[in-house]
């Protein structure tokens, strides 16, 4: 069986509206990643995870097609990116999940592939809470699920870019996409940094955001050198069995009731 929407039949979807209550939407980007994988590196990654994800609490989840675009502006030095406006993002994904809503579904989860997308998505949760308050909308990124574990297995100082870990990830989930005769060394010591970029990295708490064209010369922050399926599979189950647990009870939980006014909740006149 499949859980993709889109491979699905109006009549089959009918049917799995009871038992699917619950729809993840890919988001991705179409953004360099170094020289050794494709543009569509954060698409497929998302795209496969979310599959993987519906399958392992299947039939609880079906899978919305993948945004294929994203937020990308950081990255339109290195020529293929295509990018859109956080304002237009937001409203196409607005509008993905307000179609579902129309079809009956009130659990929503957005698996992104791409950081870039982020501030978007916390806007879009944002607009969510307020025009559509009977939708239960959750969103996460793949490797934020295993910071830990990539910390233990990450061979560079700078990474985080078609590095060892997101390599790794694309060998295990869509091995079609790299091209394991380029996998090189990018930009992964503090050293390699201009003084601009250094600085822009030089406080966790300050954000200083540079196009990647003025961060590292080949788009890439890591060593891809060290990737592997096995790390790969590694990082993707064991983010697999975090959200296993959290997208089970999501698929079951309530959009929360209208907000009560002041007045109302202390039951006062005014
Ligand atoms: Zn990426």
């Amino acid at each position: 069986m499949t859980n993709r929407l889109d491979h699905l039949t109006w009549n089959d979807i009918d049917q799995r509206r009871e038992m699917s209550p619950l729809v993840i939407i890919p988001v991705g980007s179409c953004e360099q990643h170094g020289p050794a994988l494709a543009l569509c590196t954060d698409t497929e990654r998302a795209r496969a995870f979310a599959e993987l994800l519906a399958e392992r609490i299947e039939p609880l989840a079906l899978v919305a097609p993948t945004v294929p675009v994203g937020v990308s502006e950081h990255h339109m030095g290195f020529p293929g990116t295509l990018t859109v406006n956080p304002v237009t993002f937001v409203q196409f994904v607005f509008e993905i999940v307000e179609s579902l809503a129309r079809h009956g579904w009130r659990r929503m989860f957005v698996l992104n592939g791409h950081g870039g997308n982020d501030a978007a998505l916390g806007v879009l949760s944002t607009r969510i809470m307020r025009e559509l308050p009977d939708i239960c909308f959750a969103w996460s990124g793949i490797s934020p699920l295993v910071t830990d574990v990539s910390a233990d297995h990450s061979t560079s100082v700078l990474r985080g870019h078609s590095c060892e870990l997101e390599t790794s990830q694309a060998m295990y989930l869509a091995p079609e996409i790299v091209r394991s005769d380029r996998l090189q060394a990018g930009t992964s010591e503090r050293s390699q940094l201009t003084s601009q970029a250094a600085l822009s990295r030089s406080r966790r708490a300050i954000h200083y955001p540079l196009p990647y064209d003025r961060v590292t010369p080949t788009g890439a922050l890591g060593d891809a050198r060290s990737a592997n399926a096995e790390l790969g599979k590694l990082l993707i189950e064991t983010a697999a069995d975090r959200l296993v647990p959290f997208l089970v009870e999501f698929a079951s939980s309530e959009p929360a009731p209208p907000a009560a006014s002041i007045s109302t909740r202390a039951g006062t006149t005014s």
